[in-house]
This record gives C-alpha cells, structure tokens and sequence, in this order.
C-alpha cells in the first residue's frame, strides 16, 4: 500500500512542512499566500512566473483544500472526495495545467457526449454532431432526445439571446421564456444542479445564463473533461511546477491573527511563527475569514454528498460517468475507468449535489439498486467495501455577497461568487487565484 505518491518527489510527508521556533520571524518574501487551495497555487505560480518571492502557508498536512484527495487505508487507494468533472470552456484552468506542463492530466472528450439515463426510457446520450456548429447542432441534438420536439429549439434562442434577471431565480426565469418541461428535466435542472450545485428554485439566473453562453459557444468549450489520476496526485504535480518556480510551500500551519507594521503584512500561525511580507493574497474559502478578520457572517454555501463504492467483481459503467433523471444520484462515475486503475475489482462513485448525507446504509443501498438499473443487472454483488463522504461546504452559492473586509494589506482572493459570475468551480478558484496575483503585480508597479 503506497501512501507516498501524494507527497513531493524524494521528499517524505514530514519533511514537506517547514518548522520554526515559536516566536521566530521569518526572511521576508515578496508575497504570502494564506490557503493551499487551487485558488493558492494558481496565485503562487503566476506571481513566481513574474519574479516574486512566494511563500504559501496551508493550514492542512496536503495541498489541495477541496480539490485534494485522502487515502482510503481499506482500499490502499488514494481518492477525491468526490470526482471532479471539467468543461473545455475552462479557460483558465487549462492554461494552468499548459504552463505547468500537466496538460496530460485531463482526459477530453473529443466533443461533448451526455450519457443519461432514467427509469422509463433507459439510457440515451445528448451528442451534438461535431460536424455542425454547435449553435446549430446542439437544439438539434436536444430535440431528438426521446420524448423531445423541436419545441425546444425557440426556448433555447430565448434563453441565449435574452436578459436573465440578476434577481431572478432561475426556475423564474425558465417560466419567464417559457421553456418546454421535457428540456427542463433533461438537460436545464440537470446542468443547473452541477454547476451551481444548487436548485433550480434558489439558483441566480443571471449566473446560469452566464455558464450556458460560456459552456456552449463552440463544441471545444462544450466538451467534458476529467482527471486521469486522482485530483492529490495532479495538484502534486502543479506544486512541483510551483516549486521548480521557487515558492516556498509550508504545510501544517494555520494562520490565525494578521497585522500590519511598517509597511509589511505580519501573518501570524497558530503555533507562534510569524511570516512577514510586503503583500499577502487570501484564498482561504469564506468560512474560515475570522481567523483573519473580525467575524464576519459566514455566506451560503450548499454540500456534496458522494458515495464511493468497491466491489471485488468488475463492473464497468457503459460511460466513464452518467447522468440520472429521475434518480436520488445525479451522476454515476465509473472511477476505475476514468482512472484507468487495472485492478481486478472496481471504483464507483455515485454524486448527489446539494443534498447532505443521511442514513449511510440507505444511502448505499439506494445507490447500488439505481447502478444495478444502469447497468442493466438484477442486483449488484455487495460492495466490498463503501465510503460516504459528505462535504458540508463544498460551494459557496452565487448571491450578492458584502466585500469580505480583510484587514489592510491582504489581497482578497476568496471564494463569493456574485450573481452574473460564474459559480464556484475549479476555473472560479484558478481564474481568481491569477485575479490576485494580478492586483499584488499592479500594487508592485506602484
Ligand atoms: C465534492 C466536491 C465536488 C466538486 N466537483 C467539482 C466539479 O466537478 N467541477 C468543478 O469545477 N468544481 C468542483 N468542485 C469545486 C472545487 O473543488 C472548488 O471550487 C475548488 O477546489 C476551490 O478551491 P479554493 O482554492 O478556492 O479553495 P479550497 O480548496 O477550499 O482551498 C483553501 C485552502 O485554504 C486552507 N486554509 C483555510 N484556512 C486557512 C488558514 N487560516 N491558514 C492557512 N490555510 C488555510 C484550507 O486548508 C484549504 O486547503 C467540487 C467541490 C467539492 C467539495
């Protein structure tokens, strides 16, 4: 069982953390960078890229933050919370993952295929034809759903060419243009939930208008995309670019008092260590803002429920993943085969958004008898092992939130989407991670 992948080439766990006497103040740097997150790395490597003297200070033993994944000691298998999936309208991730040489770690469809499935018609798959633009391509693909018409084809130019409301929810505003039920059930509620990770009843319009335009201006930007290897190992590989950039990385420390004193910010850990520099970036989610700030009212965030399962046999989902209408699991992944793992049993993971965990054997029973269905088996042999990992805040949720009032000298690079961006999402976290360090350069120039 290899716990080591997951930590620096040659380096061991330990030696990853860097450790000072109480009290002790540190060489300066150009710039701290407080949380270890996608948002962290992303500022540290565009800073480092432009010269700067980086440190990123993470609270936990590993990089990553939500991205990151944990070892299942059962398994001996390293795994995410929960998967992640990727959109090729992604543009600021994938121009991370180029700089840093780790391109290789997505696997993209070579254009958007939706593999779904519900209790009545069985499986289907939306597949707009690559051979026509997609504006064109993909009301016709939607119209040849089964159960679909071509009633759906004005909807879709009302919901492209009109004004969502920045007020309004979007089940509001799916009534205002008169969206036809069945692309409502098959591909609007769907789409909301995952990319909002919120219900269509509460979920901002605007920003929902914003992800459609974004995800389905041309078939590249429509594709899907997810990570070949769990999501701890690729963020190693991102930390290791960073660090072949010079940044120093600093796991196991949190920080929990800021000041400002002669022009440096001074961070301060839990441990007594204090971390000087002229600019210092914030990525740390919202929830944890008071332990640099004065309390503050914690925004709305919705959680992830994901239910992994093993099982000794292997079974294979016809698709690296699908998604279920009608169903209490919204998307079936078939970890094994997006991770190309070659052991003999297999990986599933059943996701459900917006929804916290209850009763763990219900929740499992309920997600092999739904597999089961897909799969188009009787029943599935036991799992051999299952885990239910619940995350209580994965997302903060697209609302018109306050300016987070950080003290003096600490760059805002947190995680509150407003209506009419988008929502919180890998590219959120990367896109505002180089939002950051963009407004450290500039304070620089000064
Ligand atoms: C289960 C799940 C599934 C998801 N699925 C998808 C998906 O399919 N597609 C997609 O695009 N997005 C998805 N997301 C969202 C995506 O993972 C997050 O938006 C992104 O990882 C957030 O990155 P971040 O750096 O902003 O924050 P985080 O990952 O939360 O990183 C912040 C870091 O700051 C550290 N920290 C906090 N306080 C301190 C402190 N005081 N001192 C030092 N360090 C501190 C934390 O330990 C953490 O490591 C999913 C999220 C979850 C939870």
């Amino acid at each position: 069982m290899d716990r080591r992948p997951y930590v620096a080439a040659g380096k061991t766990r330990r030696q990853t953390r860097t450790t000072h006497p109480a009290g002790m103040t540190r060489r300066t740097e150009d710039a701290l960078i407080v949380g270890g997150g996608l948002a962290g790395l992303s500022c540290a490597i565009t800073l480092a890229e432009h010269g700067l003297r980086v440190r990123v200070i993470e609270a936990a033993p590993r990089l990553g933050g939500r991205a990151g994944s944990f070892f299942e000691p059962r398994m001996g298998q390293w795994i995410d919370q929960g998967p992640h999936l990727l959109i090729g309208a992604y543009r600021h991730t994938l121009d991370l993952l180029r700089r840093c040489n780790a391109e290789h770690l997505v696997h993209w469809q070579s254009s958007l295929q939706l593999p779904l499935w519900d209790p009545q018609r069985g499986r289907f798959a939306l597949h707009p034809s690559p051979r026509l633009p997609l504006a064109i391509a993909l009301p016709r693909a939607l119209a040849m759903l089964p159960g679909h018409s071509f009633a759906s084809v004005p909807a879709m130019l009302r919901l492209r060419f009109g004004q969502a409301g920045t007020h309004e929810t979007v089940v509001q505003w799916l009534q205002r243009v008169r969206a036809p039920h069945e692309l409502v059930r098959d591909f609007l509620e769907p789409l909301c939930l995952a990319a909002m990770n919120e219900h269509m009843d509460t979920a901002n319009a605007r920003s929902f208008q914003r992800v459609l335009v974004t995800a389905f201006a041309n078939h590249a930007h429509a594709r899907l995309g997810w990570f070949r290897q769990p999501l701890g190992l690729c963020i190693e590989t991102l930390a290791k670019h960073a660090r072949s950039l010079g940044v120093c990385i600093t796991t196991h420390t949190q920080i929990n008092g800021v000041s400002h004193r002669a022009g440096m910010t001074v961070l301060r850990s839990q441990r007594g260590e204090e971390f000087r520099a002229p600019h210092a970036v914030a990525t740390v989610p919202p929830w944890h803002q008071h332990r640099l700030s004065a309390p503050v009212a914690t925004p709305a965030s919705n959680p992830i429920t994901n239910i992994h399962l093993w099982f000794d046999e292997q079974l294979r989902l016809p698709y690296p993943f699908i998604g279920g209408l009608g169903t209490q699991g919204q998307w079936f992944f078939d970890v094994s085969a997006q991770t190309r793992q070659r052991s003999t049993g297999s990986h599933l993971c059943v996701v459900i958004s917006a929804f916290h965990a209850g009763n763990k054997r219900t929740l499992v029973d309920q997600a092999c008898s739904e597999l089961a269905r897909i799969m188009e088996r009787k029943k599935l042999p036991e799992p051999c092992h299952s885990r239910v990992v619940c995350v209580r805040r994965a997302t903060v949720l697209v609302r018109p939130h306050l300016p987070p009032n950080l003290p003096t000298g600490i760059v805002d690079s947190m995680e509150h989407p407003a209506p009419g961006q988008l929502p919180a999402t890998i590219e959120y976290a990367i896109e505002r991670g180089k939002q950051g360090a963009e407004r450290v350069l500039a304070r620089c120039q000064h």
